[in-house]
């Protein structure tokens, strides 16, 4: 039994920047800007309350709102990127929401500033590299995503990869989304992915390919109940964002036996491993690569071909891709070498 797991190359694309903050520094930014902190988000052991996708939004959105400051921010992705450097990953995206940040008084410069502030500290101590992708709100409406699609256009910035969206999946329709993301495909190079297939079923999946053509997608676990449908992911080699855990803690499986990573996979769909929102999920990435060993029964090999699948389907560009490949690489050798 080797003892390379912790190090094992990581490599994540889905996990949300309010999501990162665990309950001791929720806590502690709401002391410091004055705000009530509401213990019913809580369980009996101190921890964020599992429950369905509308209660979990509701604990998120109470945590994204104790933010006041650029540099909390700042403080927020660079605690997560030094966690998550430790755990052996090289390369995070994360999800921002511009929208949260203006709703907490910081405008959409300032945001980008504070975030880009958090991963050059974060590269320098670490090694570690990061980019942005701008998550728009679903249960926002469609209106607001296309004015956020347009402040992206207009404030072009190097470590802004990708745009998508999050929120309430149960609200609106992708077709409502489609100008705002042609608009986005049309006038910026920036990469394409949405939440699907999670809270809602395969149809979900096939509306997102229909109007938005991401090239990846966020759970998308679902998408096992459309055997066409996995065709079609696996011949276009569009990634599902697989989280696991969120999966179970959101009661979209009841137990991993019942999660279907492994039919996803033996069906040639590429598959990635994240942890979304990992204090929420009582989570962390190590855990979810661990999960995908210690339950799926995947091999520590099978799981570095995520970590390579993730970075060949990243939306940062090729010289990074090229620079993280090489370091993965070196790990394998290190694995066959002992
Ligand atoms: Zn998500």
């Amino acid at each position: 039994m080797t003892q390379t797991l912790p190090l094992l190359p990581k490599v994540e694309l889905h996990v949300h920047l309010e999501g990162t903050i665990g309950v001791a520094t929720a806590r502690k930014l709401a002391v410091k800007n004055n705000l009530p902190f509401p213990e019913t988000i809580l369980n009996e052991n101190g921890h964020y309350k599992g429950g369905n996708l509308p209660d979990f939004l509701v604990s998120y959105d109470t945590v994204a709102g104790f933010i006041r400051q650029p540099s909390d921010y700042t403080d927020i992705l660079y605690a997560y990127l030094i966690d998550v450097a430790a755990q052996g990953c090289v390369y995070e995206e994360i999800m921002v929401a511009p929208d949260f940040a203006a709703d907490n008084g910081v405008s959409y410069v300032d945001f980008m500033d504070a975030l880009a502030l958090a991963i050059d500290k974060a590269r320098a101590e670490t090694g570690i590299e990061a980019r942005l992708n701008i998550a728009s709100l679903r249960h926002h409406g469609a209106q607001k995503t296309y004015e956020l699609a347009k402040t992206v256009i207009a404030n072009p910035h190097p470590y802004v990869v990708g745009f998508g969206n999050g929120g309430n999946e149960m609200m609106h329709h992708f077709r409502d989304f489609k100008l705002a993301f042609d608009l986005i495909r049309n006038e910026t190079n920036l990469g394409i992915h949405v939440h699907a297939g999670e809270a809602c079923g395969a149809q979900s999946v096939w509306d997102a390919l229909d109007y938005i053509n991401p090239a990846r997608i966020g759970h998308g676990v679902r998408s096992v109940e459309d055997e066409r449908l996995m065709d079609e992911l696996a011949e276009r080699r569009i990634v599902l964002e697989i989280c696991p855990s969120s999966n179970i803690e959101l009661g979209v499986y009841p137990s991993y036996d019942a999660h279907p990573f492994n039919v996803l996979v033996d069906a040639g769909i590429p598959v990635t491993v994240n942890s979304d929102d990992p204090p929420f999920f009582h989570t962390t990435l190590a855990h979810e690569y661990k999960i995908v060993q210690d339950k799926f029964r995947r091999t520590q090999s099978d799981c570095l071909h995520y970590t390579k699948t993730a970075i060949r389907h990243a939306f940062c560009g090729d010289t990074l891709k090229e620079q993280l490949l090489k370091r993965v690489g070196e790990y394998a050798e290190t694995l066959q070498s002992e």
